[in-house]
């Protein structure tokens, strides 16, 4: 399989997610700075912290399957179901580039 394709599609996923967790930690770290508000203000941030932090952990795991995909790339393995073995289709990893698991186990695991 070609898989510079998708070693591009990984890349640029991985500097998208990267921004996307840049700007979460930035939306964090000014809602955890003291500052004076009343208690709409802090019921307003206490929401804004836990959608933050959502964004957060997502981001994370998006950016660690990334990085595999790319790992799996360079060790020549990529494009196999850790599951079952299989190859995973090519259009579902053009949908998915850093898919870990043919469709049919994914629908298992769901
Ligand atoms: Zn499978």
């Amino acid at each position: 399989m070609n898989t510079s394709k998708f070693k591009n599609e990984l890349a640029k996923k991985l500097i998208e997610q990267q921004a996307i967790l840049k700007s979460a930690s930035d939306d964090a770290e000014s809602i955890r700075r003291p500052h004076c508000r009343d208690l709409w203000e802090i019921a307003e941030e206490t929401e804004r912290a836990v959608i933050v932090d959502n964004t957060l952990q997502q981001t994370q795991q998006n950016i660690k399957h990334i990085e595999i995909g790319l790992s799996k790339i360079e060790k020549g393995d990529y494009g196999f179901c850790e599951e079952c073995g299989d190859d995973i289709s090519p259009k579902r990893l053009s949908i998915l580039p850093e898919a870990a698991f043919c469709q049919s186990c994914q629908s298992k695991n769901d």
